[in-house]
C-alpha cells in the first residue's frame, strides 16, 4: 500500500527551500503521493529515505519499457480509470504475431504489413509498434532464425517461449534489443524470473484465472522484479474484458501491488474470425489493454485501431498543437501566396491539406494560439491583429516573398482593417471561411 502525502511529508527535510519546484515540502509530498512529482527533485533526502519513498511514490501501475532507441515503447504508468479524470499516458501498443511454424511466405507477408503500416495523422506517426515472435515448433534453431529475421523490421520484440532453454536461444538471437520475455507461468516461474533478472529484462506473467495471476505476480514482486506485464489468459472475450477491468480497478482503487503492472492481450488467440478479432482489439484498447497482439496488420484492420488509440490517449485537457512558424506547402517561391492561421493541429492539417490539393504552392503561417481554432482563438484574444502582426514581422516571411499580400481566414474578416494598420506594408486579403473552398480561391488568387 502506498504512503499518504502526510506520511511522505514526515520523511522530508521540512525546510521549504523550494528547490524541488514546489513552494513547500508539504506541497511536494502531496504531489509525490499523487504520482505527479519525482522524488529526485529534492536533493536533500537521504538514500535510506529515498529507497523507502521511491517505493511508496511509485505510480500505482508501473511503467514497462520494451525495445531500445527511437522505436522503444513504454506501457503502464496510468493513474486513472477514466480518461476524463485526467488523461491516459502511454498508448496501447499494437503488435503482430509471427511463429516459427509458419511458412516463410506467411512470415514475409506479416512482416511486410508491419513495415508498411505507418500512417501520419495530425502530425503523429501511427504504426504497428511490436512483433511477437512465438517458439511454436520447439526447434531452437528455427526460433533463432525467425528472431533474426524479425529484428530486420526494427520494432520491439516480444519473445514467446515457455521453455526456458528456448527462451535463451531466442534471447541469444535477439541480442541487445531489450525484448519482453513472454511468459512466466506456474510451471516455469522460477527459471523464467531468474533469466529476466539476470538479463535485466521485462517479463510477462500468464495465468488463466485472476487468483493464480495475482499469486504469480506477487511472487515476481517478492523476487524483486520491477518490470512485469500481466496476461490474464482465459482466452475468452467476455472473461478477458472483465479481467482487464478488474486488474485496473484493483491497481488503482485498492493499490493491489501484484496487479500494479500493464497488461498484454491476444485477440488473435481468441477467435479465427478476422472481423471479430478486430472488434475485440478495439474493446481491449478501450479497456486497459497495454499491449494488444493481432494476427495480421492490413490497413483496413490497423488504421481504425490506431486512430482509436490516438483518440483515447490524447490529453482531453490540452489541444493538439503544431509548431508556430511558416510552413512550405509544395515548393513555394517569392511569388507564392502567403496565408496565416492558428496552430490548432486539426486546423493546420485541414488547411495545409486543401492547399496541397490545390496544387498551388504556398507559405502557410501558423500563429501560436495555444492550440485553439481560428474563431475560438479570436474570441480569446489570441488570434488578433497585434499578435498576427508580431508573428509576421518576426517570421522572416518578408524576405522570402516579393509581394505583400496576406490572406487571413474568412472567419476573422472583421480584423482586416485593424491588421492593415498593424502591418502597413501589407495588403490584407480575406480568404475563405471554409478550408474546402481554398483550392478554388487560390486558383483565382494566383491568376488575378
Ligand atoms: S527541495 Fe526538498 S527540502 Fe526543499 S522544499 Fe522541496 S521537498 Fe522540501
Amino acid at each position: 500500500m502506498g504512503l499518504s502525502g502526510l506520511d511522505i511529508f514526515k520523511k522530508l527535510p521540512k525546510t521549504n527551500c523550494k528547490e524541488c519546484g514546489f513552494p513547500t515540502c508539504l506541497a511536494f509530498a502531496m504531489k509525490l503521493a499523487a504520482g505527479q512529482a519525482e522524488l529526485d527533485k529534492c536533493p536533500y533526502v537521504s538514500d535510506e529515505v529515498k529507497a523507502e519513498l521511491a517505493e511508496a511514490s511509485a505510480p500505482p501501475i508501473r511503467g514497462v519499457t520494451v525495445g531500445v532507441g527511437d522505436e522503444a515503447f513504454k506501457v503502464g504508468e496510468e493513474l486513472v480509470l477514466y480518461r476524463h479524470e485526467k488523461t491516459f499516458f502511454n498508448p496501447t501498443v499494437l503488435g503482430v504475431l509471427v511463429s516459427d511454424d509458419m511458412d516463410e511466405a506467411k512470415v514475409d507477408q506479416l512482416l511486410g504489413q508491419v513495415k508498411e503500416c505507418v500512417h501520419e495523422r495530425v502530425g503523429v506517426m501511427l504504426k504497428v509498434r511490436a512483433v511477437a515472435v512465438k517458439a511454436a515448433s520447439g526447434d531452437a534453431s528455427k526460433f533463432k532464425a525467425l528472431v533474426e529475421k524479425v529484428k530486420e523490421v526494427n520494432r520491439p520484440i516480444i519473445l514467446m517461449a515457455e521453455d526456458v532453454e528456448l527462451m535463451k536461444a531466442g534471447l541469444e538471437a535477439a541480442g541487445d534489443v531489450r525484448p519482453l520475455l513472454y511468459a512466466a507461468t506456474e510451471a516455469n516461474i522460477d527459471a523464467m524470473a531468474a533469466l529476466a533478472q539476470e538479463k535485466g529484462l521485462p517479463l510477462a506473467v500468464k495465468a488463466d484465472d485472476l487468483d493464480k495471476l495475482a499469486e504469480l505476480a506477487q511472487k515476481l514482486v517478492d523476487m524483486g522484479l520491477k518490470e512485469v506485464v500481466l496476461d490474464p489468459a482465459p482466452r475468452k472475450p467476455g472473461e478477458t474484458f472483465k479481467d482487464l477491468v478488474a486488474i485496473r480497478r484493483a491497481a488503482l482503487n485498492q493499490k493491489f501491488a501484484p496487479f500494479g503492472f500493464p497488461t498484454i492481450t491476444f485477440p488473435c488467440e481468441e477467435t479465427q474470425d478476422e472481423l471479430y478479432e478486430t472488434a475485440l482489439a478495439g474493446m481491449y484498447i478501450c479497456k486497459y489493454g497495454g499491449i494488444v497482439i493481432l494476427s495480421h496488420a492490413e490497413p483496413w484492420r490497423m488504421y481504425p485501431l490506431l486512430v482509436l488509440v490516438l483518440n483515447i490517449y490524447t490529453d482531453p485537457q490540452r489541444p493538439m498543437a503544431v509548431d508556430s512558424k511558416f510552413y512550405e506547402i509544395g515548393n513555394p517561391d517569392e511569388n507564392s501566396p502567403v496565408l496565416v492561421t492558428t496552430n490548432f493541429s486539426l486546423t493546420y492539417f485541414i488547411v495545409s491539406g486543401e492547399i496541397e490539393g490545390s496544387k498551388i504552392p504556398a507559405w502557410l503561417g501558423v500563429v501560436d494560439c495555444d492550440g485553439q481554432s481560428v474563431l475560438t482563438a479570436w474570441a480569446a484574444g489570441k488570434f488578433v491583429p497585434e499578435v498576427i502582426a508580431k508573428f509576421i514581422n518576426t517570421s522572416g516571411i518578408a524576405d522570402k516573398v516579393k509581394h505583400r499580400k496576406l490572406i487571413i481566414p474568412g472567419y476573422v474578416a472583421q480584423i482586416s482593417g485593424e491588421l492593415e494598420e498593424e502591418l502597413p506594408d501589407w495588403e490584407i486579403i480575406v480568404g475563405t471561411r471554409e478550408a474546402a473552398d481554398l483550392p478554388a480561391f487560390l486558383r483565382q488568387f494566383s491568376t488575378s
